[in-house]
C-alpha cells in the first residue's frame, strides 16, 4: 500500500493534517529542551518526516495498515534508531509511564480519545511538555483560566501542574478528511506532576452543575457548615459560581474540607 491508496479509518480519528504551514508552526513551538519526543498516531508520517529531522522520536500506531506503510517510509530512519514505531493502542501500552525516560509529547491527536491522552500526560511523570491539536473546544478548556467562561477542571488540572497557551488556530480545510470542527494546537509546559485524585475528585463535584452556585455543588458531598467556614476564610461569597474561583482558592479549599 502506497499513502495515496490509505483511506482514512473513522474509527481511529483519522484526520491527516495536510498543511505544511499548520506542521512547521507546530515544530516551531516545540520545547527547546534534551527530552525525547513521543508522537502519538503518527499516521500518514507528514509530521513525523519533520519531528525526527530535529529529534529522536517514539512513536504509537494503532492501525496495522499505516504501520506497515510507516516502517516503509522510515526505513532508514527505524534503522538508525531515529525512530522508534510501536504499532498498537497507545492506552495499552501506557502503563504509570509510556516510556521510561523525560519526553515531550508532540501530536495531532486522536481527537475521540484526546482528553483523556492528555490527562494521562499531565500524570506521567516522564512527560514534561505537550503540544497538541485537539478540538478548539478541548484546547480551550485545558488553556482557560478563572473567570472565563471554558474554566472548569480540566483548567484547573493544567494550572496545578505548569502552564498552558493556545499556539494557533486550526480551519477543517487543513485536514483530509476534513473534520466538522475547528481544531488549535496548545503547549503546556509542566513543572510538577499532576494533583492528586482526592483533589480532582472534589473538583468534578464543584462542577457539577457549572451554572449553580460552588456552595451548592459542594454541599451535595461536604459538609455544610465546614463549607460555610472556608468560604468565609477564603472571603468567598455564598453566590460565587465554579468558574469565579481562582486556581489557588481551589487548592486551599480543598486543604481546609
Ligand atoms: N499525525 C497524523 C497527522 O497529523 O496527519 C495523523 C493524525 S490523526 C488525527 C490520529 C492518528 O492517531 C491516526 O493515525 C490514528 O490511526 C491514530 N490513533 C487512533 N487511536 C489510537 C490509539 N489508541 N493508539 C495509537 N494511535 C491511535
Amino acid at each position: 500500500m502506497d499513502k495515496e491508496s490509505v483511506v482514512a479509518k473513522k474509527k481511529f480519528g483519522q484526520n491527516f493534517l495536510k498543511d505544511e504551514s499548520v506542521l512547521r508552526k507546530i515544530v516551531e513551538a516545540m520545547p527547546k529542551s534534551d527530552n525525547k519526543v513521543v508522537e502519538i498516531g503518527p499516521g500518514l508520517g507528514d509530521l513525523t518526516k519533520f519531528l525526527v529531522d530535529v529529534k529522536s522520536v517514539e512513536a504509537f500506531e494503532v492501525d496495522t495498515d499505516l504501520c506497515k506503510l510507516l516502517q516503509n517510509i522510515f526505513k532508514e530512519e527505524i534503522a538508525t534508531k531515529r525512530l522508534h514505531l510501536h504499532c498498537g493502542d497507545v492506552l495499552e501500552a501506557w502503563k504509570s509511564t509510556l516510556i521510561d525516560e523525560p519526553y515531550d509529547l508532540v501530536a495531532n491527536l486522536p481527537y475521540y480519545i484526546a482528553t483523556n491522552i492528555i490527562l494521562k500526560a499531565l500524570a506521567d511523570p516522564m512527560c514534561k511538555n505537550i503540544l497538541a491539536m485537539v478540538q478548539l473546544e478541548v484546547a480551550e478548556k485545558f488553556c482557560a483560566t478563572s473567570g472565563e467562561k471554558a474554566f472548569g477542571s480540566l483548567g484547573i488540572i493544567t494550572q496545578s501542574v505548569g502552564v498552558a497557551k493556545i499556539v494557533t488556530k486550526v480551519p477543517p480545510t487543513a485536514f483530509d478528511p476534513q473534520p466538522k470542527i475547528d481544531s488549535a494546537v496548545f503547549l503546556i509546559q509542566k513543572s510538577r506532576d499532576r494533583s492528586d485524585k482526592a483533589f480532582e475528585d472534589m473538583l468534578r463535584v464543584a462542577f457539577t452543575q457549572p451554572r449553580k452556585t460552588l456552595m451548592k455543588n459542594l454541599s451535595s458531598k461536604y459538609e455544610k457548615a465546614k463549607l460555610q467556614g472556608a468560604f468565609k476564610e477564603l472571603k468567598l461569597t455564598l453566590m460565587i459560581r465554579p468558574h469565579q474561583v481562582s486556581t489557588k482558592d481551589y487548592h486551599q479549599l480543598y486543604k481546609i474540607i
